[in-house]
């Protein structure tokens, strides 16, 4: 066998946060990272100023006994100290472990006691839901209170300026550290049985944030001013905190303060050029909008939406009444999180089939590889129509779970993602559903996805969210959970009606569910395995025959 000739570059040059970390420090001169306080002021810092603040935690954690591959875990909001743990933990060669502060307590003393936490940094005003649960954490040696609030009952509890101010100024030593070394963990919201470890290394964080300075992802730069909504304990807030430091975008984050009047606030005040957040709270933000006319959104040109199905109507009123594009992405905790993009090329009118790409999940994002198989292991052909469950392969895709291999989900080096889709032949991804979520009436498969979108064009609908109904002729049909914009708004008939010119005639539902409020899951996500529930139970309320 002939020799392998290699290439003559810098091959060991490390993809690791430092580099990340050193551009903040030296190359982005003129970006801030702004967080909302409590009492409606901004609080400022430059990036290269930041990394000072981050040098100090690095110390400091060392004098805590953090060695490289130990678990330091955060529970906190979007907020500068949490972006400085997004530093200082990696680039030490600890690992940051993002607690999700909306999981539920038995899940978190899981997470917690799984992944052997060592320290936890807890924000202040989240003492209080961290305090009752620390008694069952098994190896946590520290708790590091950020802000000057109360420690209430947590153990030994030291303050974070405290050991930033002790642990003193000056540049700090990085160990030199590999590109595959580890460097975040964030585990899934466990839909169904415990929350999986997703541990992402240093070169798959480096290179999705490369992707996130993609033109035809969100394209960050310079120029913009990105609005991180998306909580930075899921999926390392979609990687804008990291792609904004790269970039050396200014990066605001609202804390805890994530209701629409904050918010539209925050945007009239500190005017970012790109949001990134999940549909409900887009939602809320339109509506507020909608109700004050003064609400000044101008700055807003981007925005990043995801992490469920993107309402087509929701996307056409933010751009027709407040120019706001909102490009929808798909992911998931286990691909870091973003995999595809949907920016359709931009060839003049936005016309009927531009917005038909917009509203479907987008294409791979490049290094990201898709295939779709059926249920015999076959390969389903992209022709826009065929189904399949979409995988996915690629240099942040996860290849197992943490301490938990799980070898269902992974096949042969791909990431089997339970998400059943189709893919057109520009390889545009369409969703129709989560795996566990679908319907399957007579034989064939209706499209919960599809049929909430069409619900939530409607005028009178805020949200909507289809379940199966077990049925004795058809197996399943669907139930439609809707939440009206006032009491009787719209009746059931008018929703059937509205469906009929949309969706084939055979998905039209024959019931529905008037209810108050869509469950959501610790993400915001509409949680049908309640509503699933409470229809087994005979508690879903509301109920409509048509
Ligand atoms: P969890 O699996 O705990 O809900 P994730 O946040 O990782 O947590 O969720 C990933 C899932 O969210 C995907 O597998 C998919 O079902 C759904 N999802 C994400 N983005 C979209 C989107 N744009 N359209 C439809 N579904 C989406």
């Amino acid at each position: 066998m002939t020799e392998m000739l290699l290439g003559l570059m810098q091959n060991e040059f490390p993809l690791t946060l430092n580099h990340i970390r050193r551009r903040m420090q030296s190359a982005n001169h003129g970006s801030e990272v702004v967080t909302l306080m409590p009492d409606g002021s901004a609080q400022r810092i430059s990036h290269a100023a930041l990394t000072e603040r981050v040098d100090r935690l690095a110390r400091a954690l060392g004098e805590l006994g953090v060695e490289q591959g130990d678990r330091v875990a955060s529970f906190a909001w979007n907020n500068q100290r949490h972006l400085e743990l997004y530093f200082a933990v990696p680039c030490t060669g600890a690992v940051l472990h993002t607690l999700n502060i909306r999981l539920f307590a038995e899940q978190l003393t899981y997470i917690v006691n799984h992944a052997e936490d060592r320290v936890i940094f807890v924000d202040d005003s989240l003492v209080g839901v961290l305090e009752k649960l620390a008694p069952s954490f098994e190896g946590v040696a520290h708790y590091v209170v950020m802000g000057d609030g109360d420690t209430g009952s947590l153990p030994n509890a030291l303050r974070y300026e405290d050991l930033l101010e002790q642990a003193g100024g000056g540049p700090f030593d990085y160990p030199e550290l590999d590109e595959r070394q580890a460097a975040a963990l964030c585990y899934t919201s466990g839909t169904t049985g415990n929350p999986k470890g997703v541990l992402y290394s240093h070169r798959s964080i480096s290179l999705h944030s490369s992707a996130t300075l993609m033109s035809d992802g969100n394209g960050l730069s310079r120029n913009d001013r990105v609005l991180a909504v998306v909580p930075m304990f899921h999926a390392n807030a979609w990687g804008l905190p990291y792609g904004a430091a790269l970039a050396g975008s200014d990066l605001i984050l609202p804390d805890r303060f994530l209701g629409a009047e904050p918010l539209a606030k925050l945007i009239a005040s500190e005017r970012p050029s790109l949001m990134g957040c999940v549909p409900t709270i887009f939602q809320d933000l339109l509506r507020y909008a909608d109700e004050h006319p003064d609400v000044d959104l101008s700055s807003l040109t981007n925005a990043a939406c995801g992490g469920s199905a993107v309402p087509k109507q929701l996307m056409k009123d933010f751009e027709e009444r407040h120019g706001v594009r909102i490009y929808q992405a798909w992911g998931m905790t286990e691909t870091s999180p973003v995999a595809t993009y949907s920016r359709p090329r931009e060839d003049g009118e936005h016309d009927a089939q531009h917005w038909e790409d917009r509203a479907k999940q987008g294409r791979p994002l490049p290094w990201v590889e898709l295939r779709l198989v059926g249920d015999e292991g076959e390969e389903v052909p992209w022709d826009g129509e065929s189904t399949g469950e979409i995988q996915v392969r690629g240099p942040w895709i996860a290849s197992s779970y943490f301490r938990d291999p799980d070898p269902e989900k992974f096949d042969d080096g791909w990431l089997r993602t339970g998400d059943i889709a189709s893919v057109d032949e520009k390889a545009y991804v369409q969703i129709t559903d989560r795996s566990k979520d679908v319907i399957k009436s007579g034989g064939e498969w209706i499209s919960s996805v599809e049929l909430e979108n069409e619900l939530m064009s409607h005028p009178s609908v805020i949200e909507a969210a289809v379940i199966a109904k077990p049925d004795e002729r058809w197996a399943e049909r669907p139930l439609c959970c809707v939440v009206l914009s006032g009491e009787g708004a719209a009746s059931a008939e008018e929703l059937v009606e509205h469906l009929s010119s949309r969706v084939a005639k055979w998905w039209l539902p024959d019931e529905f569910a008037f209810i108050g409020e869509i469950p959501k899951t610790s993400v915001g996500k509409f949680d049908k395995k309640v509503l699933r529930g409470q229809l087994a139970e005979g508690r879903l309320e509301g109920r409509v025959k048509v």
